[in-house]
């Protein structure tokens, strides 16, 4: 890189049926990294929005230098989205944030100043969520209390995606070609430096969320089996205590019958035990099952995701990723 050019950072953004929020969006960022010191790329990743998404982001391109198009074929979800995103990015440091300006672009100057103050990972932590129903929080915070407590990696809680990251650390997520992308728990498992930054998270400015409960279930399913496998072993000793128990039962109606007959058929004790043990049965195959499918899933071991059109910025051309060559063809 020669000497007089400014540093690069990109800012990546999924952007999934966001046609309403994107000019904003755009405008605010534009208006809080003008005055910073720095080269700016704005990755766009269209993940196969049904609305005008695409023609929006085309249209900014045409005003504006700093933005890259990522349109994906297809909608492959937020992770991959951004995995995308972050492969692609050509910068020196990476910020990553949802296009519905629930993370405040504002935050972005301190992100990039503690960056260099030699940080990895600044994430922006959030002090209170406006607009969230009851429900929403209540099982957020929930969710990452378990996994914390049933993972050995830490992540921190009231954390979503917005953060920068340093060259290294984009590298070493580069090197991730997992399926199942928990990128909270990634950004977490790569370590370095860490740092957290606060703010109090708005209300979405428009556009719905997309996600509703069936897919905040599957996504905590997602982090909770690629970062730990307690489940499997809490179904072992669930399996293991019922058939100790049934074994002293067993032990007890035999010493029973001998000493005083049976007068009562066991019908009863009988229906409740064969429930219980195809009960408890039926979920430990279950929790087999959500761990031999992801095993499944990645042993096809196919591209992450497809790229339809890649338009990069000019102003990022030419400066591309050091790592270019071990980032995966798509
Ligand atoms: N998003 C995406 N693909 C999807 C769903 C969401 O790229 O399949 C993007 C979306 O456009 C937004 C970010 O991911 O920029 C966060 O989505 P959302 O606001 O719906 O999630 P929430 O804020 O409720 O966690
Ligand atoms: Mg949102």
């Amino acid at each position: 890189m020669n000497t007089d050019q400014r540093q690069l950072i990109s800012i990546v953004v999924p952007a999934f049926n966001e046609e309403a929020v994107l000019p904003k969006f755009h405008q605010t960022v534009a208006g809080v990294i003008a005055e910073l010191p720095f080269d700016f790329e704005i990755v766009y990743i269209n993940d196969g929005s049904s609305d005008n998404t695409l023609g929006v982001i085309k249209e900014l391109r045409e005003s504006d230098k700093q933005v890259t198009l990522i349109d994906l074929s297809r909608n492959f979800g937020k992770e991959i989205a951004l995995s995308a995103g972050l492969q692609k990015a050509a910068g020196d440091a990476v910020v990553v944030i949802d296009a519905d300006l629930q993370d405040p672009p504002e935050l972005i100057p301190e992100l990039i100043s503690e960056w260099q103050n030699g940080y990895d990972v600044v994430y922006a932590q959030r002090t209170h969520r406006k607009g969230e129903s009851l429900l929403k929080r209540t099982t957020a915070h929930f969710f990452y209390r378990i996994i914390q407590r049933i993972s050995k990696i830490e992540i921190p809680e009231d954390t979503g995606d917005f953060r920068i990251l340093s060259r290294r650390a984009v590298n070493a997520l580069n090197t991730f070609d997992e399926q199942h992308r928990f990128m909270k728990g990634l950004f977490a498992w790569i370590g370095y430096r860490q740092k957290a930054v606060h703010y109090q998270r708005d209300p979405r400015h428009a556009g719905e969320t997309k996600w509703n409960y069936w897919r905040l279930w599957n996504f905590a399913l997602d982090g909770i089996t690629s970062f730990t496998i307690a489940p499997l072993k809490i179904s072992t000793y669930l399996g293991l205590l019922t058939a100790a128990g049934a074994f002293a039962y067993g032990i007890y109606m035999v010493i029973d019958t001998l000493i005083y007959g049976n007068p009562v058929p066991g019908y009863p004790s009988l229906i409740v035990i064969v429930l219980i043990l195809g009960g408890v049965q039926l979920v430990a195959i279950g929790i087999l099952g959500e761990y031999l499918g992801r095993i499944f899933n990645e042993t096809k071991r196919r591209p992450l995701y497809l790229i339809n059109e890649y338009l990069p910025s000019p102003e990022a051309s030419g400066r591309q990723a050091a790592d270019a060559s071990t980032s995966q063809p798509g």
